[in-house]
C-alpha cells in the first residue's frame, strides 16, 4: 500500500527539502505525500501525487497534525527552521508532539531524513508504529461518574 508522507519546510529551509526530495524522488513517487501550501506548490513540480494543505502559518501545520491524530500520515519530513522565530510556532509545536504522541518517525533534518527512507523498514507495510496505552487515561472518570463522585455540582 502506498504510504503518506508529510513533507514540510519553513522558508530558510524550502531549498534543502526540495534538493532531498529531488534527489529521492524515484522512491517519494511510490508515496503520496502531503504538503504545506508554500511546501507543496515547490514538491508538486517534482513529485507526481502531492496534495497541498494550507499553507503553514494559515493552517496547514493543524491540518497535518489532525491527519495525524487520524492515522493518515506514515512519516514526517519536517525541515523547521532553528533559527527564525514563526508566527505560528505554537501550530509547529503542536504538531510535532502529535508526532511523537503517535510514534510517526519523523526527520526534521537531512541526515534522519537520509536515514529513514534508506531504511529497511520505510516501504514495508507490516510496520505498525506502536502506540502507548492510553486507556487509563481515557477511563479517568469512568468511576466517578457511576459513583457520582466527581465532587460537588458547580451550580
Ligand atoms: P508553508 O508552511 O509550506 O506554507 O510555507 C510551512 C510551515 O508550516 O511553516
Amino acid at each position: 500500500m502506498k504510504k503518506n508522507i508529510a513533507l514540510v519546510a519553513h522558508d530558510n529551509r524550502k531549498k534543502d527539502l526540495l534538493e532531498w526530495v529531488k534527489h529521492n524522488h524515484k522512491v517519494l513517487n511510490s508515496c503520496k505525500a502531503f504538503c504545506t501550501g508554500t511546501t507543496g506548490k515547490l514538491v508538486n513540480e517534482v513529485l507526481d501525487d502531492v496534495t497541498v494543505l494550507k499553507s503553514g502559518p494559515l493552517g496547514g501545520d493543524q491540518q497535518l497534525g489532525a491527519m495525524i491524530a487520524e492515522k493518515k500520515i506514515d512519516y514526517m519530513i519536517f525541515f523547521w527552521d532553528p533559527m527564525t522565530n514563526q508566527p505560528h510556532d505554537v501550530d509547529v509545536k503542536a504538531l510535532l508532539r502529535m508526532t511523537v504522541l503517535y510514534n510517526i518517525p519523523t526527520a526534521c533534518n537531512r541526515s534522519t531524513a537520509d536515514f529513514m527512507i534508506t531504511s529497511a523498514l520505510y516501504n514495508n507495510d507490516e510496520y505498525e508504529p506502536a502506540m502507548k496505552d492510553y486507556s487509563v487515561y481515557l477511563q479517568r472518570f469512568d468511576t466517578g461518574l457511576k459513583q457520582g463522585s466527581l465532587g460537588p455540582a458547580l451550580y
